[in-house]
């Protein structure tokens, strides 16, 4: 009989065709490290990181048959790597048994057709994602089962999505699954594309990681991992200086957001009025890397 133990933990990354038909694996070693975290955090057995990426090296190279041809540029092979305690006991005790298994499954483009949808999010602060002293900053699936009726409550104000706040000041913290970011012009004028510090309480994305990395060397606006509070955002939106607001993950890549209901108020995001000018840039770089022809060291060969 299959048991369910305590210990829950995922990944997801991806498998993308380049234009020379090889497949590749967009930096792969950033989820490597990040399962092995949550794996120590839960108690679950370590492993050899590199030992697994071969393994999942070693299942794509069987399976490649499923990954999408790159003509579209938006399709790709989801790969979703998962830990779990599977040991028939009923203490709180380290696993005995655990189990790793990893699923593949072809994706489509996120967004239908070519056009990137923006999204309206929900901001209420009775709820709360993840805390100072929590295990928000890993992928645990006990971190995500709790959500469900959150963005069910979205859904039912009318919004897509949830825009997850955190203390007293309302600190704009993630969206649904992925980081947030703002591309504004702050009070001293300065063009700056902020997203939170990991303090502990952020999922440390690839994607947030690597829009930072893609930024610093474009080194065309300053680039901030700092703490930003609704209050900021509000009074922003006011004096007209917010360009785009996105969220940014695996699945959707970058994924803009038109739209904020915050304290029964809908405050209006002019993302898309502004191009998206970043968002695009960012789209491109992506999957110029991503769908490219693998000299890029983001690639990890099958
Ligand atoms: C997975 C996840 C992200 C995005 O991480 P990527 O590695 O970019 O896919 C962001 N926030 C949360 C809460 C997540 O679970």
């Amino acid at each position: 009989m299959a048991a369910v133990g305590l210990g829950q933990l995922f990944e997801g990354m991806k498998a993308f065709r380049g234009k020379d038909q090889r497949v590749r694996l967009f930096r792969p070693w950033l989820n490597m490290d990040r399962m092995l975290r949550s794996s120590l955090r839960l108690c679950l057995p370590a492993f050899d990181k590199l030992e697994l990426l071969e393994c999942i090296r070693r299942l794509v190279e069987i399976d490649v048959q499923w990954v999408p041809s790159g003509d579209k540029r938006k399709a790709s092979l989801y790969i979703r790597p998962t830990f779990i305690g599977n040991e028939a006991c009923l203490g709180v005790h380290p696993p005995m048994k655990a189990l790793l298994y990893v699923i593949l499954c072809p994706v489509g483009s996120y967004f239908p057709g070519d056009a990137l949808a923006p999204v309206s999010l929900l901001a209420d602060p009775r709820y709360i994602r993840s805390w100072a002293g929590g295990v928000g900053d890993c992928k645990l699936g006990g971190n995500y089962g709790p959500t469900v009726l959150v963005q069910q409550a979205a859904l039912q104000e009318g919004c897509e999505q949830v825009l997850w706040l955190y203390g007293p000041d309302h600190q704009l913290t993630e969206i649904g699954t992925m980081n947030v970011f703002i591309f504004w012009i702050r009070k001293d004028g300065v063009l700056e594309l902020v997203t939170p510090p990991l303090d502990g309480i952020i999922l440390p994305g690839v994607t947030r990681q690597s829009l930072l990395d893609l930024s610093r060397t474009w080194a065309e606006f300053r680039v901030s991992e700092r703490k930003v509070c609704m209050a900021e955002l509000v009074l922003a939106l006011r004096e007209g200086r917010v360009r785009e607001v996105f969220g940014s993950g695996t699945a959707c890549q970058v994924c803009p957001v038109h739209s904020v209901l915050y304290q029964g108020e809908h405050l209006h995001i002019p993302t898309m009025e502004n191009g998206p000018k970043l968002i695009h840039k960012f789209q491109k770089a992506l999957s110029d890397i991503q769908y490219g022809d693998g000299s890029h060291e983001w690639m990890f060969p099958v």
